[in-house]
């Protein structure tokens, strides 16, 4: 079965883009336009990976991050932050946040399907061990 991606995002031009990407990479996308609809979505979904843009209008995708993995239920789901503010440091608040991969826009094909095609590979053996 393919691999079910959420992203949450409120920017509509990254959303198309990101959707155009995710299918023709063969997974299905499910969506969200803002961090608590994202989390409601994470709980109803159960997806594979979880893609999140930083700057979201109400709960940034740091916060939604760190949430999520001091969740036990939520914890193994891979996330991957998108930020358009590629500064210096920015990568570490992410990782510090909890993030698994991050990804400085513009989001280009070949960086977000080696993002994603390496988490979901690492997450399916990490639950096969
Ligand atoms: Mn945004």
């Amino acid at each position: 079965m393919a691999a079910k991606i959420l992203y949450i995002e409120d920017n509509p031009l990254n959303m198309r883009l990101v959707r155009k990407l995710l299918r023709s990479f063969g997974y299905t996308m499910i969506e969200a336009i803002d961090g608590a609809s994202g989390l409601k979505m994470v709980r109803q979904e159960q997806p594979d990976l979880i893609l999140v843009d930083v700057n979201l209008p109400d709960i940034d995708g740091l916060e939604i991050t760190a949430r999520l993995k001091a969740d036990p239920d939520f914890a193994h789901i891979p996330i991957v932050a998108l930020t358009a503010n590629a500064m210096h440091g920015d990568r570490e608040h992410c990782l510090n946040a909890g993030c698994d991969g991050y990804i400085a826009k513009p989001i280009t094909r070949q960086e977000l399907h080696n993002t994603i095609a390496h988490l979901l590979s690492s997450a399916q053996s990490a639950s096969a061990s």
